[in-house]
């Protein structure tokens, strides 16, 4: 069998290792995609560095990366709505299809999902095998250093979407690269004020060219200064895209009653938040998991069609050979998506 090149988490320590591995082998309902571009995801550098989380998660030998634009170049016999040559994304859960959730056709709440680069090998390699119902054809208009993370933008568009957003007020908690296109998107389906917090000011600067109408650092000025200065009394949507639990707590206190918030980032265990907050100003929470399969892809596309910029969030591309270069501007934070290319 050929072998192929491919990012392998070989070692469990810090690092990712350029391999030669075989060519994955594709299923009956699978499609084997030539890899053109992929990104790096914050997971991905949670497995770099090897966290407790990733410790506890990741099974080594294995094939990382979940970000990807590629090409079908084979397909098992009973795939159909494919054709060589197709250029797609795809969806990196993949779930169970017996469940109650994937019945429902709520896909995106299944409880048995399995994470591509996560659970089985993933896309940093020259190919990935994926079950053809996770793929997604791309519109043509869609460039593929775009496409390559449709993934993450799908969080963003999946946690935006969650509220109604036309006249809103929206506080964002952590401008990397998640919050920077909710920026973009909320002020897209009209939002009126849309600030974002973080503490890092490359990324707030992104978050400006994105069209946020306050960018905040968090170390230098308060959220109520903010607040304040924009004649508001406090926020109608919170998007929590920072993992942050003092981010949180800070969005709790800057909430109008009876706001929406919803939670993308990952708090840790530990985190802690004054209830009263919740209680008495009649929060609604709403955690939110990956992205709708496939809604949120239409929407994401759609958004791109008409007009939704979010270019301004690549900053760094890089050949696939030099990755290494890619995690060490991650792990600097000094950067917005970083993709790595094979052509
Ligand atoms: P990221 O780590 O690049 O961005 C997080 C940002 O939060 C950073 O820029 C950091 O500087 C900022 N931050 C840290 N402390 C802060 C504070 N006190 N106030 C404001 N900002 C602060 O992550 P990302 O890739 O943009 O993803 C955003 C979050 O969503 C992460 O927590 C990630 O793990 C999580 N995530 C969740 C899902 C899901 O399905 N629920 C999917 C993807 C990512
Ligand atoms: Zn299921």
């Amino acid at each position: 069998m050929a072998n192929m090149k491919a990012l392998v988490k070989k070692h469990p320590e810090k690092g990712i290792w350029l391999e030669e591995v075989p060519v994955p082998e594709y299923g009956n309902n699978d499609l084997l995609i030539k890899i053109k571009k992929t990104a790096i995801c914050g997971t991905d550098l949670h497995i770099y560095k090897w966290d407790d989380w990733a410790q506890k998660t990741i099974k080594t030998p294995m094939v990382i990366g979940h970000e990807f634009v590629g090409e079908v170049v084979a397909k098992g016999v009973n795939v159909t709505g494919y054709q060589i040559g197709d250029r797609i994304s795809g969806e990196g859960h993949i779930v169970c299809g017996l469940c109650r959730s994937c019945l429902a056709g709520i896909r995106h709440l299944c409880p048995n999902t399995i994470g591509v680069g996560v659970n089985r090998d993933g896309c940093f390699a020259e190919y990935l095998s994926l079950p053809a119902s996770n793929g997604w054809h791309l519109h043509p208009s869609i460039p593929s250093e775009i496409a390559a993370f449709f993934d993450p933008f799908g969080n963003s568009v999946h946690t935006v979407l969650s509220f109604d957003m036309v006249g809103e007020d929206v506080i964002i908690t952590g401008a990397g690269p998640i919050g920077i296109m909710a920026v973009a998107i909320c002020k897209h389906i009209g939002a009126r004020n849309v600030v974002i917090t973080d503490i890092n000011d490359y990324r707030l600067d992104l978050a400006r060219r994105m069209g946020a109408t306050r960018a905040i650092n968090v170390t230098k000025t308060t959220i109520k200064e903010c607040i304040d200065e924009l004649e508001m009394i406090g926020f109608d949507i919170g998007l929590e895209m920072s993992g942050s639990a003092q981010a949180f707590e800070s969005m709790l206190e800057s909430m109008y009653h009876g706001g929406r918030i919803a939670l993308l980032g990952i708090l840790p265990p530990s985190a802690q938040i004054d209830w009263n907050q919740v209680i008495f100003k009649g929060l609604f929470l709403k955690g939110i998991y990956g992205r709708e399969m496939f809604e949120t892809w239409y929407k994401m596309q759609a958004m791109l069609q008409s007009g939704l910029d979010i270019s301004p969030v690549l900053t760094h591309k890089f050949p696939f050979e030099d990755f290494q270069k890619g995690f060490d501007v991650m792990e600097s934070g000094q950067c917005g998506k970083v993709v790595l290319e094979f052509e």
